[in-house]
């Protein structure tokens, strides 16, 4: 495995996932579930471990290239807005031109088959 992307929201790293997949870059989160939420007598309280963040691999060396270039794509393409999809009603980000869950195209008309 190689990583590719370390960044410690969670959101960001499987968003950055979504678009290597839909590439067909084989890859997986590590550290996905590392931040801790721990309920004492003052409320809950979030531990966190910066020195194991959510870290996206790709399983593939010939893969890192490609991804790398995807990645920097995303991360310099993440000001826009995203998108609610009208058929499925999920959110896709808006670097994405077809919807991530359903693949509706919304350039094309809702009511064709
Ligand atoms: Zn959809």
């Amino acid at each position: 495995m190689f990583p590719v992307f370390i960044h410690s929201d969670p959101m960001k790293v499987n968003l950055a996932r979504l678009v290597l997949e839909c590439e067909g870059i084989a890859c997986f989160v590590k550290n996905e579930h590392t931040t801790v939420f721990v309920v004492g007598n003052f409320g809950p309280i979030i531990l966190r471990f910066p020195f194991c963040d959510p870290d996206l691999c790709v399983l593939y060396e010939e893969d890192v290239a490609p991804a790398l270039k995807l990645i920097k794509e995303f991360k310099s393409d993440s000001s826009g807005a995203d998108w609610q999809c009208s058929q499925c009603q999920e959110m896709v980000p808006h670097s994405f031109d077809q919807c991530w869950n359903c693949s509706h195209d919304p350039t094309i008309n809702p009511q064709s088959p």
